[in-house]
């Protein structure tokens, strides 16, 4: 199933992470209407940033962290990250690998896609 924040989207880059939304609040087994309640914002505003078609303030992203219990940074969009060799740019992936990926101008894999990597947290935040 494809990620439903890949529908529709604001023009403004999101604060937040859609799909991360939905996992943490599923995790935490609330129904939206209960974050939203928890959150206290309306349960239609919730389910429109869960599908990223709505974004959130600061404030209202931090309640949700808050109501979650868990720090703001996990629901925020992943930030780019670059292979430490050749400086390809990649989306942080859940298991910290970095996808496999040609070298340029050599047209080589690079040797260190494909590998595990530990993301340094001074890089992340
Ligand atoms: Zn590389």
């Amino acid at each position: 199933m494809p990620p439903r924040s890949q529908t529709r989207r604001p023009r403004k880059p999101l604060r937040h992470n859609p799909d991360a939304l939905r996992e943490a609040r599923e995790a935490a087994r609330l129904t939206q209407a209960q974050l939203a309640a928890t959150v206290g914002i309306s349960p239609g505003f919730y389910s429109e940033l869960e599908s990223g078609q709505r974004g959130a303030s600061e404030d209202t992203l931090a309640r949700i962290a808050t109501a979650l219990r868990l720090p703001v940074t996990l629901l925020e969009p992943p930030k780019p990250q670059r292979c430490p060799w050749c400086r390809y740019p990649y989306a942080p992936r859940a298991d910290g690998r970095i996808p496999l990926h040609v070298v340029r101008p050599r047209g080589r894999w690079c040797p260190r896609g494909g590998t595990p990597v530990v993301v340094p947290q001074a890089a992340v935040a």
